[in-house]
């Protein structure tokens, strides 16, 4: 029996995070999968509150079975994972394959991999020697499985900048999401 783990910073959360979820849950049989809400990523400066994070996560992730969004207090993955609330038995820990381009300047990835394995979203096309080098230097890399998303070319960044400028984010994010930011007026200030 496995369990997922999926965090980000989600401000906001869109059509590439869901792609994301939906094809772990059935690829690695997840009986269940925890979205994560970092409250404060050590990497990035976040300006949306956290609670309004989680509602859009919310309404991003409903649609996806076996699966329940919370908040994560840690700023660094090791934490999350050693975190008995969050990690008991067997684990992956999803993320984006540019995230896992990076995973070597974060915080003891080798430590991380004792704990959870890791998966890896790629899409196709995605320059495989990108993560052939990170996999070259882990302890064990067997505790890394690579899987393929359809591409979805967005990020929240993006999202936010669109937003400001006042231009539509339909088909971007979930239909539901699109629609809170629009009736709360996040983003509207700024990216
Ligand atoms: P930002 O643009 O603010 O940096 P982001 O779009 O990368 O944000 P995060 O919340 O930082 O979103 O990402 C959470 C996880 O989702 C990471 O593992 C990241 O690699 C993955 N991810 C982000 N965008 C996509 C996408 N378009 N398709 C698949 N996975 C993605």
């Amino acid at each position: 029996m496995t369990s997922g783990l999926f965090g980000g910073a989600f401000d906001p959360p869109h059509a590439g995070h869901v792609a994301l979820a939906r094809k772990a849950l059935e690829h690695f049989a997840l009986e269940r999968l925890r979205v994560l809400v970092v409250v404060e990523p050590a990497h990035k400066a976040i300006e949306t509150d956290v609670e309004l994070r989680l509602e859009l996560a919310r309404l991003a992730f409903a649609e996806l079975p076996r699966t329940k969004v919370g908040a994560d207090p840690h700023p660094y993955t090791i934490e999350t994972v050693s975190d008995g609330r969050f990690v008991a038995g067997d684990t992956v820990f999803l993320v984006g394959a540019d995230e896992f381009a990076g995973f070597l300047s974060w915080r003891e990835p080798d430590r991380i991999l004792e704990r959870v394995r890791l998966g890896v979203a790629t899409r196709p096309g995605y320059p495989r020697e990108r993560l052939e080098v990170v996999l070259a230097e882990l302890e064990r890399p067997e505790r890394v499985e690579l899987f393929t998303i359809p591409a979805h070319d967005v990020s929240s960044t993006e999202i936010r900048a669109r937003a400001a400028r006042g231009e539509p984010i339909a088909g971007l994010v979930p239909a539901p999401v699109a629609r809170r930011i629009v009736e709360l007026g996040i983003y509207d200030g700024g990216c």
